[in-house]
């Protein structure tokens, strides 16, 4: 059972600077619907873009309702975590940006958002790698230890204006690399080298 889907922009400082967009000094926070997630393992691609890019980040579930949490406590607000793909039409949101519009339609539509089977954190190490091979080739590799801010920064940060719910999931950052899929392209999403998600877009 997945809630509310929040996301984190800009938080891999090469993939802001692969955009064009300056890193910002608190987390960048947006949401997507919870009717935009991929069911089963096929993607299919909507026709009102022509580019949809893939976004390959690391999810976190939080695990209990909690309000204003401190960096600290942050911890104990998650177990798992899975990989996830923030599919955005990447011309969409930048007419929307460019008018200074909100981007949900860029981020929310139908199958814009997939999410693995997750894992528990004490099966991970602290520094965790992921990865995303297109048809085989490596697009995107990320490490924690790249991220701008930190899963319990991220977390405490949501919830100083937000309240977080159990089943509520935090999609992280993604790092550089991100790049437009295709019909009949393949995905396999990797966490710590173990293939954990295959799909297929059409
Ligand atoms: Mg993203």
């Amino acid at each position: 059972m997945i809630n509310t889907i929040y996301c984190v922009g800009r938080n891999y400082a090469t993939h802001a600077k692969e955009l064009g967009n300056k890193v910002e000094s608190e987390p960048v926070i947006f949401s997507k619907p919870n009717s935009s997630l991929v069911q089963g393992n096929t993607i299919f691609l909507p026709d009102f873009s022509h580019n949809i890019h893939y976004e390959t980040e690391l999810v976190l579930k939080i695990n209990q309702n909690g309000f204003k949490i401190s960096e600290k406590e942050a911890d104990s607000f998650y177990d798992e975590i899975a990989i996830g793909l923030d599919l955005t039409a990447r011309d969409l949101q930048t007419e929307l940006k460019e008018k200074k519009l909100p981007w949900l339609l860029s981020k929310g539509f139908k199958d814009s958002c997939f999410i693995s089977s997750f894992v528990h954190k004490n099966t991970l190490p602290n520094s965790i790698n992921f990865s995303m091979n297109l048809n085989g080739v490596e697009r995107q590799k990320g490490n924690t230890h790249e991220m701008i801010f930190n899963f319990n920064k991220i977390i405490s940060y949501i919830s100083y204006f937000i309240p977080l719910k159990k089943f509520d999931v935090i999609f992280t950052g993604t790092p550089q690399g991100v790049g437009q899929l295709n019909h009949h392209d393949q995905i396999s999403l990797f966490l710590h080298s173990k293939e954990i998600a295959n799909l297929k877009v059409k």
